[in-house]
């Protein structure tokens, strides 16, 4: 079960215990956004009565990125726009599989073996609205601002901007409560795409996982992922070994050689 957060008005984020996640709803006048929807179909499920809850209104839903704990519970919106990146598509078509399968072992190995089940049973749905760089959607009285500012936490990540409200859905570009995944990472252009964040200018902004941050934290942030981006580089042309870097590195050892093997 997930609790609602009003982040600003008609946004909102609904926090997940499992994995810390965080998922979000921007109301509009004529229709709502779901912003990402969780990792097996029990939790688009449980997201879909809970986005009823709030509002009647016709939805449409946008994947932050690919990865399953965002991307796999989709089947509970249809039938629905699903908004993405290109490559968002183009990753499912290729990973999702392997995806389900990684995911369905790893909790099983856990003995969370309901999650498991729900997991291996999932029906992927492939986005249908794709995305390059921008787009801008009308919910009416309400634009919202699909943007992708290059290469980060993956290849593809989307944030959704409402201008209006001050407020950003920044996928997990932005990790509050645990260090940033490095897995489909690009270290070095990580920070640039922060900048874009940042150049929003929006007050509040939303994590894929863990409470609502401000730009303060944002900054900070970027600052530790320049650091890591420097010692990728140090290491790629030997001037440091990885033990050395990881000693130097804001984050813990798995995290800091994650974005070594980049
Ligand atoms: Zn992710």
């Amino acid at each position: 079960m997930g609790r609602w957060i009003e982040a600003a008005d008609g946004v909102l984020v609904r926090r997940y215990q499992e994995l810390d996640l965080s998922v979000g709803l921007v109301v509009g006048g004529e229709s709502c956004l779901v912003v990402d929807t969780g990792g097996d179909a029990g939790q688009g499920a449980e997201l879909a009565a809970a986005v009823r809850e709030v509002t009647p209104l016709p939805w449409q839903v946008v994947l932050t990125h690919s990865h399953f704990d965002h991307s796999f519970g989709t089947e509970a919106f249809a039938p629905s726009s699903v908004w993405a990146h290109r490559r968002c598509r183009a990753d499912l078509v290729t990973s999702g599989e392997q995806q389900r399968k990684q995911w369905a072992r790893h909790y099983r190995e856990r003995g969370e073996v309901e999650i498991s089940d729900r997991i291996a049973a999932v029906r992927l749905v492939l986005p249908d609205r794709l995305v390059e760089d921008h787009a801008e959607l009308d919910l009416g009285d309400r634009r919202v601002g699909l943007r992708h500012f290059g290469p980060a936490h993956s290849d593809h990540d989307l944030v959704v901007h409402v201008p209006d409200s001050g407020a950003v859905f920044a996928g997990d570009l932005v990790e509050q409560g645990a260090p940033p995944q490095f897995g489909d990472a690009f270290p070095q252009s990580w920070p640039a795409a922060l900048d874009g964040v940042l150049a929003l200018d929006a007050p509040i902004v939303l994590p894929g996982h863990g409470e609502p941050v401000d730009h303060k934290f944002v900054r900070d942030q970027r600052a530790e992922l320049v650091l890591v981006a420097e010692l990728c580089r140090e290491v790629a042309a030997g001037r440091l070994s990885a033990e050395q870097a990881v000693a130097r590195s804001p984050y813990p050892e798995e995290f800091t050689l994650a974005a070594l093997a980049r």
